[in-house]
């Protein structure tokens, strides 16, 4: 019998997705349920339950030899429990013991989403064969994760790499996590458009204010526009200038909904990386879109379980 696939679970704020993936990342099978996430934590769970059931109903389950899970934030992998953000019922969940029953005592490997996106890109994307890199996701929030020496860094809880809640403006706006002046508070997709709006710049006749349409804007050469993602490129910058002084990556990877705005942002930011990133050991440092789509967070999470394996003692992999 081959026991060579994982499963991974993608668990965001809007939609829990499942899946079984082999280990050249293929996904095999998927399962998918929405969020309930204004509901109590036991209907949260019910939802994930659901997803996992489907998995485990398949004839291909019995190959499945671990779980991965990459989870919205904060995260504490050392105790296998969540308290996303955006699901006020699960506050230091016990997600992990959980997913273990559900999937008949399987190990399990939790790790936050920014760090889940970041296995992804190392794994098949644009920072593969970068033995140190930084990867974010730039929508709604700013995340991000760390590949040093090689290997993921998750950290003791799972959350290091967590871009968007370091200060790049000491006296900058009061963020909701209670700081000043976070990549976050400028660089999100709702900061980006914040700032074109409060700029003057008006939304075209379909009334649509998002940051993709922000983006639209810029590339038509709307002034504001562009001024508001050169800030928020400027912010990324010097975030990521000092994840580069700090622990010597040589790449950055950006994804998310931001990150797909193209030009408008890349330019900006290439252009005032060099101001931020000046001794002689970042300079060669680059900026790449991310290359994975929306399987990134499955993708990421199967990679934590393949490598909870690997790392695993010898006898936990006779089998
Ligand atoms: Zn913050």
């Amino acid at each position: 019998m081959h026991t060579d696939l994982v499963a991974a679970l993608d668990i965001g704020g809007t939609k829990i997705a499942g899946a079984l993936v082999d280990g050249h990342g293929r996904i095999l099978l998927r399962a998918q349920r929405a969020t309930p996430a204004q509901e109590d934590g036991e209907t949260v769970m019910g939802a994930v339950e659901a997803v996992v059931g489907e998995l485990t109903a398949s004839p291909l389950w019995s190959r499945a030899q671990a779980v991965g899970i990459g989870s919205a934030g904060p995260v504490d992998a050392s105790a296998g429990t969540v308290s996303p953000v955006n699901v006020p019922g699960w506050r230091g969940y016990p997600l992990v013991e959980r997913v273990r029953a559900a999937t008949g005592g399987l190990p399990v490997e939790l790790i936050g989403d920014g760090v889940a996106i970041t296995a992804a890109e190392h794994w098949q994307g644009a920072a593969r064969g970068h033995d140190n890199a930084l990867c974010m996701v730039v929508s709604t929030g700013v995340g991000g994760g760390l590949v040093l020496g090689g290997r993921l860094y998750p950290g003791p809880t799972g959350n290091a790499g967590h871009i968007g809640h370091i200060s790049v403006d000491l006296d900058g706006d009061l963020c909701p996590c209670g700081a000043r002046g976070c990549v976050e508070r400028i660089a999100s997709g709702p900061n980006i458009a914040r700032r074109a709006l409060e700029g003057g710049w008006q939304p075209g006749p379909d009334g649509d204010t998002s940051a993709a349409a922000v983006a639209a804007a810029a590339r038509e050469g709307d002034p504001v526009a562009v001024a508001s993602f050169e800030r928020a490129a400027r912010a990324l910058a010097a975030g990521i200038a000092a994840t580069a002084t700090l622990v010597e990556i040589d790449i950055a990877v950006i994804g998310g909904g931001v990150g797909k705005a193209g030009d408008v942002l890349f330019t900006p930011l290439r252009k005032a990386l060099p101001d931020y990133a000046t001794l002689s050991f970042v300079q060669g440092l680059t900026v790449e879109p991310a290359q994975m789509g929306t399987d990134a967070g499955l993708v990421g999470a199967a990679a934590a379980a393949l490598r909870g394996r690997e790392d695993a003692p010898a006898a936990g992999l006779a089998s």
